[in-house]
């Protein structure tokens, strides 16, 4: 840890939460230097949906080179990218009725979200973004100009323009529905919000606290872009590739978005790989008008390749979500009740969820104390006040259960240790 402390850039995070040193990692674990594992439960941000090491991914790369097959290509013809598009397209694709072009971008997500927001301006000749209040959507200049959260728009260090933030599902409360806002705002000509290019959001807000937008707000908001000629872009960088129990987190909310943004866990085994779905009409490129050295991750083409030719032509993968859905939301639902507030809020949806505990020192304090017990997970939402849990899709019922102990343990271990009852009571009443 001597050179990572000395040398590395201020800028890291996620390893100032979790001090050790980690050297291995298989299926739902990550496993330090010392031995000791730890159940990962954050799981690259939600980019191991298929957990670390997948053996079945892992054969195919191994093999792969040792074939010399290639790694880098920009972007030129390969079998592995060839063989990448051939699934995508018939197991992905065409059976939901899909009707995309695939653009590979820069292998970061944020590349992928730049483009889709370019492409949208180029074709309506239109400047302007609407993005939603806690929406996350990279930290380039593009992107974070789209992205709620301060302490990021912060270190832009210049002005973040053309995006106005219109209310997320939920924002004013659950009796308020902010797509009659948004359609207030749209049809009045003196609102001071100019017609958008297109909208762009996550149908769960993975960074901005788990928060959940109905399938019934995403269908009107759809309804109205369609009415004012708005492209509507899903980000499903984050909460794609199955996370919610389908491929893609949109499905059953039955939208056929303008664009799709794909990223995290679409290698399958933690590869950077990133695209942009686009209808053929966007298509509007020049050659190599947007550009990047690293469009052509021969890796992981076929990882993901062979992510999607191994779990998504069959049932088993969406029904065991399915089954871990129910398992993650009682137990969570009960540990917040019994040892946190039943005024606590769960939410979630297939296997992402949060607790939102109200206080960011409670929920800072529970994945401290989850990190001591052996349970990596992260917190998020506007204050860091939820904690987030997003354990690999592939981890059995009894991983997954054993996780849950560890998380009620500290949970039950915070509350007993600190006076974080009477402050979340102050809260509660003060609310
Ligand atoms: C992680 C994330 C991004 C940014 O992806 P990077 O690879 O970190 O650039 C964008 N949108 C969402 C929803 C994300 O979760």
């Amino acid at each position: 840890m001597k050179q990572i402390n000395a040398i590395e850039s201020q800028v890291r995070s996620y390893c100032r939460a979790y001090p050790v040193m980690f050297d291995k990692a298989k299926g739902p674990f990550l496993i330090d230097k010392d031995g000791k594992k730890y159940y990962d439960f954050l799981c690259g941000a939600g980019s191991l949906n298929y957990g670390h090491n997948n053996p079945i991914l892992k054969k195919e790369i191994i093999d792969y080179l040792n074939e010399d097959g290639i790694t880098h290509s920009l972007d030129l013809a390969t079998k592995s990218k060839e063989e990448f598009l051939d699934s995508f397209s018939k197991i992905i694709l065409a059976p939901r009725n899909l009707n995309y072009k695939v653009q590979f971008t820069g292998p970061t997500g944020t590349n992928a979200v730049e483009a889709a927001l370019k492409i949208a301006r180029k074709v309506t000749g239109r400047t302007n973004i609407i993005s939603f209040t806690n929406g996350f959507h990279g930290v380039t200049l593009g992107s974070v100009a789209a992205t709620g959260n301060s302490h990021h728009r912060g270190g832009a260090g210049t002005s973040l323009n053309d995006v106005t933030f219109m209310p997320y599902d939920g924002y004013m409360g659950k009796k308020t529905n902010t797509i009659d806002y948004l359609r207030r705002v749209l049809e009045d000509n003196s609102s001071g919000v100019d017609l958008p290019a297109a909208v762009i959001l996550e149908t769960v807000q993975g960074e901005g606290g788990i928060n959940i937008a109905s399938d019934k707000w995403l269908k009107s908001l759809q309804d109205l872009c369609h009415e004012f000629g708005i492209l509507i872009i899903i980000d499903d960088i984050q909460v794609g590739c199955g996370r919610t129990g389908t491929f893609f987190s949109f499905e059953n909310a039955g939208l056929e978005p303008d664009m799709v943004v794909l990223s995290k866990s679409l290698s399958g085994f933690g590869l950077p790989f990133s695209l942009l779905l686009l209808k053929p009409n966007l298509d509007k490129w020049k050659p190599g008008e947007h550009n990047g050295t690293f469009r052509g991750n021969n890796m992981a083409f076929l990882t993901a390749k062979t992510a999607i030719d191994y779990f998504w032509t069959t049932q088993e993968l969406e029904a065991g979500i399915a089954l871990k859905s129910n398992i993650l939301k009682d137990r969570l639902e009960n540990i917040a009740k019994e040892y946190i507030s039943s005024e606590v809020e769960v939410r979630g949806k297939g296997m992402v969820y949060g607790i939102d505990c109200i206080l960011e020192d409670l929920a800072g304090a529970i994945k401290q104390k989850c990190f001591e017990n052996g349970l990596i997970l992260e917190t998020c939402g506007s204050d860091d006040q939820v904690v987030k849990l997003l354990p690999a899709l592939t981890i059995t019922e009894n991983e997954l259960q054993e996780g849950l102990d560890l998380l009620e343990k500290s949970v039950k271990q915070v509350m007993n240790q600190s006076d974080f009852q009477k402050k979340l009571e102050n809260e509660i009443v003060e609310k």
